[in-house]
């Protein structure tokens, strides 16, 4: 049996692209320099500063959006949905993090937005949800389900699948990859990492559910190519 040091998670779709990457897993390393947001559930955007590239504005955000190459930007996460993006080009990359308050508040939408802007009109842009609680995991009560109705009406019922009472199981994946269909980035150019249900991924990942505030934390991050 070997120690090694588990490699974060690569998707082909951002492989493809070019741009450094990697889902966080536990006990995997998280590149230096890289810059991540302070997250606060909400639906704010954050961008490298002009000039220095020493800081994002504004620091409190849930997507950052880059195409400042040597200098990845993150989030970090422990079941709440991780999704890395960029432009076709890899010129441009974006990192957000979607929890059920995120999603209601539209930060998938956001994020991809202001990275639709960075690329130029015209561009395509992919993105790849990483690993998350899993609808098998996932119960949640009435008042997440209402915030989340006005977004995701439709989407809302197949992506959910009623448990006792009041609650409701919910498959945060296929909510945000009903919101990057939205904001859009084309079902072909959406990837999913499959069977990474971070609750039930004991050995792999870290879950909130799973160890409450002892859990700790997946970094996961992106980086932009440089441009020749
Ligand atoms: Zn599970």
């Amino acid at each position: 049996m070997s120690a090694a040091i588990p490699a974060a998670l690569r998707h082909p779709l951002l492989a493809e692209a070019g741009v450094l990457h990697g889902f966080g897993v536990r006990g995997s390393v998280i590149p230096e320099g890289i810059l991540r947001p302070q997250q606060v559930h909400g639906a704010a955007v954050a961008r490298i500063e002009a000039g220095d590239g020493q800081g994002l504005t504004p620091a409190e955000a849930d997507a950052v959006v880059s195409r400042t190459a040597g200098i990845p930007v993150a989030v970090a996460t422990a079941d709440c949905v991780p999704i890395l993006a960029c432009s076709e080009d890899g010129y441009a990359v974006a990192a957000i993090h979607a929890g059920w308050r995120g999603l209601a508040q539209g930060v998938i939408e956001a994020g991809i937005e202001a990275l639709g802007g960075l690329s130029g009109p015209g561009m395509r842009l992919r993105a790849v949800v990483g690993p998350h609680i899993g609808i098998c995991c996932y119960e949640v009560d009435e008042p997440v389900l209402s915030a989340l109705g006005s977004r995701f009406a439709r989407d809302l019922e197949t992506a959910s699948r009623p448990s006792r009472a009041g609650h409701a199981y919910l498959d945060l994946g296929r909510l945000a990859a009903a919101a990057l269909g939205r904001a859009g980035v084309e079902a072909g150019a959406r990837g999913v990492i499959p069977d990474s249900c971070t609750r039930c991924g004991v050995e792999r990942f870290h879950s909130y559910r799973r160890d409450g505030e002892a859990a700790g934390r997946m970094v996961h991050f992106v980086g932009a190519l440089a441009r020749p």
